[in-house]
């Protein structure tokens, strides 16, 4: 950072948009909420919702109850699958615990699905590029196990076989760094010439919007706080791309309360974003946290505008429907709230 001429060094914010709620988490959050006014609690939700402490923290006090399996639901409840979406054989675990299930895989990891069923069926090797563990992989792995090979990293590249490099495709995660992905995918190509691509991008548009926002402000930024729980993929991705793109530092926050005073020493611009399942309230807090220090000059540093949104998952609608009418089965989107 240059030396300043006298005094502390001009404090400024650079905010990130887009950043936090994507059309995928909106609507799977909103499922939780409109579920649990319709059949009131407990709601049963596999897994985390969304990928963030705050949104499960809230919706479990109003009777969300979080559970890791099916097996874990009462025999006819209702349970809600997440927007990262299950295999076949979690739908088939609830139905033969004869669960009401409400679908909230978000549209476009269920696209991912699709790929990957059709892929399957045309007998093709599928690689696909994703993180070992993650709910997502698990769900499109489950798809096709026995023609689905995982491609953690760009390094992983040397060991992969398939059974014929004539009739191999990638796939990806939804959530990865770009850059990664690619770097991954031109190494498999070397490997595999004939590799096809996905028929559109797997990396959906708002993970890929929120890491081209970061980009943009990452070389004037001598510190970028991302907004986001540590189980986010996306949201750890954006303090990755950060740090590669200039930022002299980066760090992860659920709460304003975790951020290190520490981290401000000598910091004149700090850049400010939040992954796809952050609700904006919790930018607010850090942008007062900031504020309280110094940081109050706040631009804002545009890479696209968003307008997606996803219809509810069709049992809300048609409950809603039942009850409300047509125009309450309508999505209502408030990003500054939870949902
Ligand atoms: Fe869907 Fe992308 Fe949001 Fe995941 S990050 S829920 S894939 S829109």
């Amino acid at each position: 950072m240059p030396d300043e001429p006298s005094g502390a060094p001009e404090r400024r914010v650079l905010l990130a948009a887009p950043r936090g709620y994507c059309a995928g988490v909106d609507r799977a959050v909103i499922t939780v909420e409109k579920a649990l006014d319709l059949y009131g609690p407990p709601i049963y939700v596999r897994k985390q919702i969304v990928h963030n402490k705050h949104v499960v923290a809230t919706l479990e006090k109003r009777g969300a109850v979080f559970v890791d399996s099916t097996e874990d639901v009462p025999e006819g409840e209702t349970v809600i699958f997440s927007a990262h979406g299950v295999s076949p054989a979690v739908h088939e675990e609830a139905r033969a615990l004869q669960l009401k299930t409400i679908d909230a895989t978000c549209p476009l990891v269920t696209k991912v699905h699709r790929e990957a069923v059709r892929f399957a069926n045309d007998d093709v090797d599928i690689l696909l590029i994703g993180h070992d563990g993650h709910e997502e992989v698990e769900g499109t792995a489950g798809e096709a196990p026995s023609h689905i090979t995982l491609v953690q990293s760009p390094e992983e590249v040397d060991a992969v076989q398939v059974r014929d490099p004539e009739r191999v495709v990638w796939l990806s995660q939804t959530t990865l760094s770009v850059d990664e992905t690619m770097e991954t995918v031109r190494r498999l190509r070397e490997k595999f010439p004939a590799l096809q691509d996905p028929p559109s991008d797997d990396i959906c548009y708002a993970t890929q919007n929120r890491q081209v926002a970061v980009k943009q402000m990452a070389a004037e930024c001598d510190l970028v706080i991302v907004v986001g729980s540590t189980n986010s993929s996306n949201s750890v991705r954006l303090v990755e791309v950060a740090v590669e793109h200039g930022a002299r530092d980066g760090h992860l926050v659920d709460y304003a309360d975790e951020i290190d005073e520490a981290w401000l020493d000598g910091v004149s611009t700090v850049g400010v974003t939040s992954g796809a399942s952050v609700p904006e309230l919790l930018v607010r807090e850090v942008l007062e946290w900031l504020d309280a220090r110094g940081y109050g000059d706040v631009a804002l540093v545009t890479a696209a505008e968003e307008s997606l949104m996803f219809s509810l998952p069709r049992e809300i609608r048609r409950d809603l429907k039942a009850r409300d009418g047509v125009e309450a089965a309508k999505v209502k989107h408030d990003p500054g709230a939870i949902s």
